[in-house]
C-alpha cells in the first residue's frame, strides 16, 4: 500500500550567520497520492551540495528557487521506483531527480524537473550523483566548454578535493593538460590529490598564501584556471595565468553569506594586461554536451583511469549535518547522504 506520509528535511528558519543544525528538522509531511503518468520514488542516495547555502539566504541571488523557512529542503537525488503510473518507467527502476531530503517523493516521469533513469550496472549507484552526475558534468563543462582547455597546458583547480575538484584534476590530465595544480584545506587533502587524484602538485591554501604557492609549483605560469572559490585564490590566479589564459568561474566557496565577502578585485587589472577570459557558467546551460560527457566518462570510468570518491553520511537526521560539515570542508569527494542501503 502507497505510504501516505514521508519524512523530510525542513529548514525551520534561515540562518543567522552561519547556518546551525537548530535552523533544520527532520519532520513527517503527506506525500500525495501517485497520478497518472507519475512515480513514488523512495531515495536512497541525496546529493548535498554548496549551492544550498545560498539558498538558505532570502536576499542571494540564485539561479533556482531559494528556500522558504517551514518547507522541506530539495535538491539532487537518486531513488528506486515503488509505484508507476508510467508504462515506460517500471517498478525497481533507478531514477535521479530533483526531490531529495526527503524519503520518498511523488514525482513527474517525464519532465524537466522528472525522472531520469540510471543503469546500475554501468556504474554503482552512488558515482551516478557524482562522477557521471552533475558533479562530474560541471568539471568537464567548465574545463572543456568554458576553459576550452587545449593539450599542454598548465591546468589549476581550486578546492581540488572536493566533488568537481577530484573530477576536474582527473579530466584535465586525460584531456591533455602537461600540468595539473590543486589548491586545498589541509596536508591530508593535500595528499591524496598527488596520490589519488593524478595532480602533479597540490597547495594547503589555510598553510601558505596560495600567490606563493603558485610561484613554487607553476613557476611557468598557468594556462587555465577552474575555480570553485573566488577571493583571495582567484586574485592569486589571476596573477599566475599566462598572456591569453582562461578561467572557468564555476562556484564561489570563499563568499557565501555576507560576512566573508572580500574584495580582491584590485587584481582584475590583470585580465587586461594578459588579454584574459573569465567566464562564469551554470551547468544546466549546456546538457546539449551531456552525451558526449557521458560516453567519455563511462568509457575512463570503464578502463579504471579515473576514480570515484564519495564522503557518504547515513541517515535524514543527519543530512543538514553533512551540509554543514561540506560547508566547513569536511569532505572528499562527493558529499551524499544514504537513506537505505539495501539496494
Ligand atoms: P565540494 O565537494 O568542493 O565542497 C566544497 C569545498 O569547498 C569544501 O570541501 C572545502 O574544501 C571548500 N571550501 C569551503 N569553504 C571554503 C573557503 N572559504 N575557501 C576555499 N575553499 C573552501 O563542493 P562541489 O564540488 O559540489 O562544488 C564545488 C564548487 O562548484 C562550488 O563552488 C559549487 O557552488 C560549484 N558548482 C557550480 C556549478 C555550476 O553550474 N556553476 C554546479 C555545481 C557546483 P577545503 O577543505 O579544500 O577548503
Amino acid at each position: 500500500m502507497t505510504p501516505r506520509t514521508t519524512r523530510v528535511v525542513c529548514l525551520v528558519r534561515r540562518p543567522e550567520g552561519e547556518p546551525a543544525p537548530g535552523d533544520f528538522a527532520v519532520e513527517e509531511r503527506p506525500l500525495p497520492s501517485v497520478g497518472e503518468g507519475q512515480l513514488l520514488v523512495r531515495n536512497l542516495y541525496m546529493s548535498v551540495d554548496p549551492s544550498m547555502r545560498g539558498r538558505l539566504e532570502s536576499t542571494e541571488k540564485h539561479y533556482t528557487h531559494n528556500f522558504t523557512p517551514g518547507a522541506p529542503l530539495d535538491g539532487r537525488a537518486l531513488g528506486v521506483v515503488e509505484e508507476s503510473r508510467c508504462s515506460s518507467v517500471p517498478v525497481g527502476a533507478y531514477v535521479r531527480h530533483q526531490l531529495g531530503w526527503r524519503e520518498r517523493a511523488v514525482l513527474d516521469a517525464v519532465d524537466t524537473d522528472g525522472a531520469d533513469r540510471v543503469d546500475p550496472r554501468l556504474a554503482p549507484l552512488p558515482t551516478w550523483l557524482g562522477l557521471l552526475g552533475q558533479t562530474g558534468f560541471t568539471a568537464y563543462v567548465g574545463l572543456t566548454r568554458i576553459a576550452g582547455l587545449r593539450p599542454g597546458d598548465t591546468v589549476l583547480v581550486s578546492a581540488a578535493a572536493g566533488a568537481v575538484g577530484t573530477a576536474a584534476g582527473q579530466f584535465a590530465r586525460l584531456l591533455g593538460a602537461a600540468r595539473v595544480v590543486g589548491t586545498a584545506g589541509g596536508p591530508d587533502k593535500c595528499d591524496l590529490l598527488v596520490r589519488e587524484f593524478g595532480y602533479d602538485a597540490a597547495a594547503d591554501y589555510r598553510a601558505e598564501p596560495v600567490r606563493e604557492a603558485l610561484a613554487r609549483l607553476a613557476p611557468e605560469g598557468i594556462d587555465v584556471y577552474f575555480d570553485n572559490v573566488g577571493g583571495e585564490q582567484l586574485a592569486a590566479a589571476l596573477h599566475s595565468l599566462r598572456t591569453g589564459g582562461r578561467v572557468a568561474l564555476c562556484g564561489m566557496m570563499s563568499q557565501f553569506g555576507g560576512e566573508r565577502r572580500s574584495a580582491d578585485l584590485n587584481q582584475l587589472i590583470q585580465a587586461v594586461l594578459k588579454r584574459l577570459t573569465l567566464r562564469g557558467f551554470i551547468v544546466r546551460d549546456h546538457d546539449d554536451l551531456r552525451p558526449e560527457f557521458e560516453r567519455r566518462v563511462a568509457c575512463w570510468l570503464a578502463e579504471g583511469r579515473i576514480t570515484a570518491r564519495e564522503t557518504v553520511v547515513d541517515g535524514l537526521e543527519n543530512a543538514a549535518g553533512a551540509l554543514l560539515t561540506l560547508l566547513d570542508g569536511g569532505n572528499v569527494g562527493k558529499m551524499l547522504v544514504r537513506l537505505d542501503d539495501s539496494d
